[in-house]
């Protein structure tokens, strides 16, 4: 993977860290994630699976303390991972279902992250 590329995408899961809820609606986090779809999109399997994987994962054990940010980080990381690394999807895929239904056995407010993320890509244009 290119340097620069490398370091645009440190960059933009760093700036997660920094804030108290990484994916709130109409955020800079759901902005920065759709930002990077192009980007996710030219990295080959390996750089998928080394490099962007072990971030995602990190990432999403970080947003374990709020379900609604760490279910539309999830709806990302299943859409970066389907064209290069479909096992993962699936997992994140799984990862994402199971959260639903700890929610609806909590009795959560349904909200559908799936639109609200896709909201933010299609932003992009
Ligand atoms: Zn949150």
């Amino acid at each position: 993977m290119k340097t620069s590329t490398r370091s645009r995408i440190e960059q933009i899961f760093d700036r997660r860290y920094r804030e108290a809820h990484q994916f709130p609606k109409g955020s800079e986090g759901l902005r920065d994630f759709a930002e990077l779809l192009p980007l996710v999109r030219k990295l080959s399997k390996n750089d998928l699976e080394h490099a962007l994987v072990p971030l995602l994962d990190n990432l999403i054990f970080f947003t374990e303390h709020c379900s609604n940010c760490q279910a539309k980080l999830l709806v990302f990381a299943e859409i970066y991972c389907i064209d290069t690394c479909a096992s993962k999807s699936v997992e994140y895929l799984h990862k994402y279902e199971e959260l639903m239904a700890d929610r609806k056995r909590s009795h959560a407010t349904k909200r559908d992250y799936r639109l609200e993320v896709y909201e933010a890509l299609g932003q992009q244009g």
